[in-house]
């Protein structure tokens, strides 16, 4: 009886923990993201955790705003990556918008405002004549990283099935080797000076 009592306990206890989890992290984001209130707690969260792990800070304004895949598919109209497309950074006036497709999932969502986050960061920190292979390796890296530390590997395993991009995934192979070189912590500011990335990358 009391053995059984002192398992019953422990199970109560573990389904505790189970449930109590995402309370804990006290994001109340929804799964599907389709309102300005759901966008900006995950800005919110973007910013508190590119500003904590990456020391990614931001000095101009930005705004995130929300459109349809359609919208979005009609900005982006010359790229050959039109249709794949979930984020759009911009500049205007001195603010940074942030372009977010509506109707995304939650994980989907934070990884791709953290890339489009990434390019506001370069915007204002890295040489205007840095190449594209070098700006999206960056802005991939750290949406993958993000993706890690919220515990998303569907979409990290979604993400990487599609490495064999001559932009995206050279450009992120090229990241992981700057990490390897010099640690997660300076990715930014060895990045943060640099054009392009060197032959035979
Ligand atoms: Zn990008």
């Amino acid at each position: 009886m009391r053995r059984t009592l002192q398992i019953y306990f422990l199970l109560m206890a573990s389904a505790m923990l189970l449930f109590c989890r995402p309370a804990a992290a006290g994001e109340n984001i929804p799964t599907i993201i389709n309102s300005e209130d759901a966008a900006n707690k995950v800005f919110e969260k973007a910013k508190n955790t590119l500003s904590s792990r990456l020391n990614m800070h931001f000095q101009l304004p930005m705004e995130i705003k929300l459109v349809s895949g359609k919208e979005l598919d009609a900005m982006v109209k010359d790229s050959p990556y039109r249709g794949n497309v979930t984020g759009l950074h911009t500049f205007k006036n001195g603010r940074h918008v942030i372009y977010m497709m509506t109707n995304v999932g939650r994980d989907d969502f934070y990884g791709t405002m953290c890339h489009e986050m990434t390019h506001s960061w370069q915007l204002e920190n890295c040489p205007p004549d840095q190449s594209l292979v070098l700006s999206e390796g960056l802005a991939v890296w750290v949406e993958m990283k993000v993706l890690y530390w919220d515990g998303a590997y569907y979409m990290v395993n979604q993400i990487n099935q599609n490495f064999g991009d001559p932009i995206y995934g050279v450009g992120y192979r090229y990241m992981q080797k700057i990490e390897d070189k010099y640690g997660e912590k300076n990715v930014l500011q060895v990045v943060k000076n640099m054009r392009d990335i060197p032959p035979g990358n």
